[in-house]
């Protein structure tokens, strides 16, 4: 399922250079988004950069200062939001507190003017959809966070929207609900076959259900891929160290060959680098660059790997944090640089332990990182 590499496939949501702009205040600038049907795409960024607003603009709370969305092919200026096939699911739910869970789910059915038979019909299908069909009658007070997050669900489903946006759908459930529900969410998005538009601040929640992340800066939406290229091959130093743990070196290109190049770092040690990624404007000789490479990509050991001489370095190590599957390792080379490597525990039985103030050495593959030109 790779919609966006189908040319082929027409785009389903497209937002056409839209701008948003309370006052003079711009806080959507001038953007294009294509999401295709079936997809589940979230919009990853840190709070206040716009995609909400982005959110907001598609159900029809707000309308775009410039620009326009279309969906399924038609524009949406001037459909109200009731008119649109889509529904919103807020973080904090909404849930009206004097009604009971099966009268939440019905709500916007009535209001619909929906028959009372097609009704209960409706909403025990839901109830079951989220699990929730022993709950019916419980008032939202008596929920649990999760199964009022579920009644919360199936009321945005109830009126079988083609597109659902969620906003921060998770935030307010604790870290294993949270993971379990990402599943959950994933799992129904595909089984109904829907398009699912997600906006969240957590990196992790993107990864784990997104087909697609937007990962959005300041009214921009600065790079769009799969969760697996944003990790990988982050477009800019600011998107690697929003998704996930890494270590970013400034450095200067020592010499550019086909495809790869070798380059000196500030903290004095040499990386060659196989491929430069596709996409990446080709850096020149001389120009300041870096190098990006996850924690997870460094090899630490206490032997030093035979014939290396480059992608390598050695240090002390400082800090030790234990996580159960991994551990994570502070090293701190001669030049004052602190550098994080990742081992898995499994591995240890193997090995002998790393311990504090062991002198180690940290090694990679010249595939293992990326180097970036902003
Ligand atoms: P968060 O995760 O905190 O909700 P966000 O990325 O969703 O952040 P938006 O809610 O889209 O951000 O807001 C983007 C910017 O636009 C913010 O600086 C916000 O203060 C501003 N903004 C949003 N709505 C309005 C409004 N109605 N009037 C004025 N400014 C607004």
């Amino acid at each position: 399922f790779q919609p966006w590499n189908d040319p082929s496939q027409p785009p389903f949501i497209e937002f056409r250079n839209v701008t948003k702009r309370f006052g003079d205040f711009t806080a959507v600038d001038n953007q294009s988004i294509t999401v295709y049907e079936r997809e589940f795409y979230a919009l990853l960024g840190p709070s206040g950069c716009g995609k909400t607003t982005l959110l907001r603009m598609l159900a029809g709370f707000e309308e775009p200062s410039e620009g326009e969305i279309f969906l399924d092919g038609r524009p949406l200026t001037g459909v109200p939001p009731h008119k649109r096939p889509v529904n919103m699911m807020f973080q904090s739910y909404a849930l009206f507190p004097h009604m009971n869970v099966a009268d939440n789910i019905a709500f916007g059915l009535k209001q619909e003017g929906m028959a009372k038979a097609d009704m209960a019909v409706r909403v025990e299908e839901m109830l079951r959809l989220v699990k929730l069909q022993d709950f019916a009658r419980r008032k939202p007070a008596q929920l649990s966070g999760g199964q009022q997050q579920r009644v919360a669900l199936a009321r945005a489903l109830a009126k079988r929207p083609k597109v659902l946006l969620l906003d921060e759908p998770l935030g307010a459930l604790d870290k294993k609900l949270r993971e379990e529900t990402q599943f959950e969410l994933t799992d129904l998005q595909e089984s109904l076959g829907l398009t699912f538009l997600i906006v969240t601040h957590d990196q992790e929640e993107a990864m784990t259900m997104a087909d697609r992340i937007a990962v959005m800066d300041h009214g921009r939406v600065i790079q769009v891929a799969t969760p697996a290229v944003i990790y990988e091959a982050p477009a800019s130093r600011y998107i690697a160290d929003f998704v996930g743990d890494v270590n970013i070196f400034e450095g200067r290109i020592a010499h550019l060959e086909n495809g790869g190049l070798t380059m000196t770092t500030a903290a004095g040690f040499t990386v060659e680098v196989a491929e430069m990624p596709q996409g990446v404007a080709r850096p020149q000789a001389g120009e300041t660059i870096w190098f990006a490479i996850r924690p997870e990509k460094m090899v630490i050991s206490h032997e030093r790997p035979q014939n290396a001489t480059t992608n390598l370095i050695e240090g002390e190590v400082w800090d030790i944090g234990y996580l159960g599957d991994v551990s994570i390792y502070n090293v701190k080379l001669d030049s004052g640089d602190v550098v994080r490597a990742t081992r898995l525990n499994a591995s240890r039985e193997v090995e002998r332990p790393i311990t504090w103030e062991d002198r180690v050495f940290l090694s990679w593959r010249p595939d293992a990182g990326t180097v970036l030109v902003r």
